[in-house]
């Protein structure tokens, strides 16, 4: 057993205790991490964390009520230090609709109800609200998207200055949102990698904080609180299936690992099989789970998914061994199914953006299979970023 920091160990992968206020990331050869200016091990890895044992009271009647702060003694952010009471703008606790289709109960998870249009809030707020407990004061992100409004806006009400690197061809209207809250943009010309790499040689020149969704894994803690709330508001228990989007994976290791730490603490009895959706037009992650899990080159062509058309995910290997381990799938949709799916949602009154309404376009897609061979259940999936964007 190794100790890694006060009042908390690490044991075969588990961590036990709550009030972290050091940072325990560690990269694929096990490394701790030295601090937050580190954005990758030092093996070259993506630093992960270990699982923790979920600390959660026995679920609220009706419940999640509330912010994804409920959970707090399951986050590892400092209480004492307290900076996710500055940042939180009510993140989390968001609806969980229930539909009766093709024999199965389908939960719809409202995420684009939160604070600023998406899912991603869940894991920026928590990313930031660790970022200031380290003393951080200018971040760095390169998102045009979704994730860098959450990390606009949260930088914003901690003080954190926030740089946004982008495309030079980005459309003007996709600025307007991180632009309100503050952020200096950087445009650049070249490719999206042109953009990464833009934004990386800033961060070693001005030793600012690389607030990225793929590559720091306090994002996850925020995310995984998904799980905890699906399982809080079915009553205590986990769904038969989770539809989720994957591009980059944010959203699937972020439910795989909450519904593992609910394993952990006894509160589940199984995990969820997961069924994760891609678009046609780039789908790394099927092709190579569809090949035994081996990661190759795909051509792409445009999709109108654009906020899942990742043809390289940093995390791939880590995707890929999350869904075998929950004895799920990678599936993809066309973008005639994708936009099938926004109308279907938008004639019950949920008006999401392309890219969210993938993975109700997933589960369209193998429902007929599942009621023919008399699976029946609860499936839950998210509709994660609102149609008012778009
Ligand atoms: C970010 C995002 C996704 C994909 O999440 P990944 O972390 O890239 O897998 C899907 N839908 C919406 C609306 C998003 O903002």
């Amino acid at each position: 057993m190794q100790r890694l920091f006060r009042g908390m160990s690490i044991a075969a992968g588990l961590v036990q205790g709550s009030d972290v206020a050091d940072q325990y990331l560690y990269g694929e050869d096990g490394t701790a991490a030295a601090g937050p200016e580190q954005y990758l091990a030092p093996d070259g890895s993506l630093w992960r964390l270990p699982d923790l044992v979920a600390r959660i009271a026995a679920p609220a009647a009706g419940g999640p009520g509330g912010s994804l702060w409920r959970y707090t003694d399951a986050i590892p952010v400092s209480q004492t230090a307290g900076w996710w009471q500055v940042a939180t703008l009510g993140e989390g606790g968001t609806p969980l609709v229930l539909e009766q289709e093709h024999g199965w109960s389908v939960g719809l998870k409202v995420e684009y109800a939160s604070p600023t249009g998406s899912f991603k809030d869940r894991g920026a707020v928590v990313m930031l609200a660790k970022a200031r407990e380290w003393g951080v004061e200018r971040c760095v992100v390169d998102s045009s998207g979704n994730a860098g409004a959450a990390v606009a806006a949260y930088a914003a009400r901690l003080g954190i200055r926030c740089e946004v690197f982008v495309p030079a061809a980005n459309s003007p209207s996709k600025l307007r949102q991180p632009e309100s809250h503050g952020a200096v943009v950087h445009r650049i010309a070249g490719s999206r990698e042109d953009v990464a790499a833009a934004a990386l040689e800033f961060v070693d020149r001005e030793g600012a904080f690389y607030a990225s969704h793929v590559f720091n894994p306090y994002f996850y803690e925020g995310t995984k609180t998904y799980a905890f709330e699906i399982w809080e508001q079915l009553g205590g228990r986990a769904p038969e299936l989770l539809v989720l989007p994957v591009g980059n994976g944010t959203f699937v290791l972020g439910a795989c690992k909450g519904f593992r730490e609910l394993l952990a603490a006894g509160l589940v009895d199984r995990v969820p099989r997961v069924i994760a959706v891609q678009a046609e037009g780039c789908a790394p992650l099927a092709r190579a789970h569809a090949a035994g899990g081996r990661l190759e080159p795909v051509q792409t062509r445009p999709t109108v998914a654009e906020g899942i058309a990742i043809a390289q995910p940093r995390r791939g290997a880590e995707i890929l061994a999350a869904i075998r381990e929950a004895g799920g799938d990678v599936i993809s949709v066309s973008d005639e199914q994708v936009l099938a799916a926004r109308a279907r949602l938008a004639a019950r009154g949920f008006y999401v953006e392309p890219t969210a309404a993938a993975s109700y376009a997933g589960w369209r897609a193998v429902a007929p299979a599942l009621e023919q061979a008399g699976f029946r259940g609860t499936v839950v999936l998210p509709l994660c970023g609102s149609g008012l964007k778009s």
